[in-house]
């Protein structure tokens, strides 16, 4: 069952479009347990617990890479566009 495919974890899902990372590493050093450079920034986990560190990272993202949705229902959470 796709809807519920994060299980029982409630949390946001982490998303980064690799095309557009330009490699910054703005959001590893805001939120180093949660994203790693590979070459391009990746997320550790794809769903976490609601962080303001993944907040800062997706609304300071320089090209807006990161996105961050709510796991179970999809609304966008961060960046604020
Ligand atoms: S902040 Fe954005 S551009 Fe910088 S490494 Fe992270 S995803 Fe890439």
């Amino acid at each position: 069952m796709s809807v519920n495919e994060a299980g029982d974890q409630a949390g946001w899902r982490l998303v980064v479009e690799s095309k557009r990372c330009i490699s910054s590493g703005f959001c590893v050093g805001s939120a180093p347990d949660h994203f790693a450079m590979d070459p391009v920034s990746r997320p550790l986990a794809d769903v976490v617990a609601p962080s303001d560190q993944v907040i800062e990272a997706a609304e300071f993202c320089p090209v807006e890479a990161i996105s961050v949705i709510d796991a179970q229902d999809g609304t966008p959470i961060a960046p604020k566009r």
